[in-house]
């Protein structure tokens, strides 16, 4: 019995692709950190970045925009934001979104995503 290897295919446009790189993004995470120190340093960027002048906010940690950092620097949700932001980019092609699609790819420069 053979099983035929296919991609998976999205819809047009691919919604959701966006998502599904920012949980593997956070996959490859566990790979390179294990377990403890995934779930310790995930806290501590909770901590450090959710208080603002408001009172917390969970949010904070996902909008790396704002914070002008590259993918190393960057905290464990905003890495997989930067990362699944860059796959809905890809994946509309856009040629209005291109220097937002070159901007990040220079955030992602040494992350290893998509090989940059
Ligand atoms: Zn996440």
């Amino acid at each position: 019995m053979a099983f035929p290897i296919t991609h998976p295919t999205f819809p047009e446009p691919p919604l959701g692709i966006d998502t599904l790189i920012h949980e593997f993004n956070h996959v490859l995470q566990y790979q390179k950190l294990g377990f403890a120190n995934f779930f310790l340093r995930y806290a501590n960027e909770h901590k450090n970045y959710g208080l603002s002048k408001s009172g917390f906010d969970r949010n904070i940690v996902y909008e790396y925009g704002p914070r002008n950092s590259v993918y190393a620097t960057e905290t464990l949700e905003g890495q997989s934001q930067m990362a699944g932001d860059y796959a809905k980019l890809l994946a509309l092609n856009a040629a209005s979104s291109l220097p937002q699609r070159q901007k990040l790819e220079r955030r992602l420069h040494g992350s290893g995503i998509y090989g940059l």
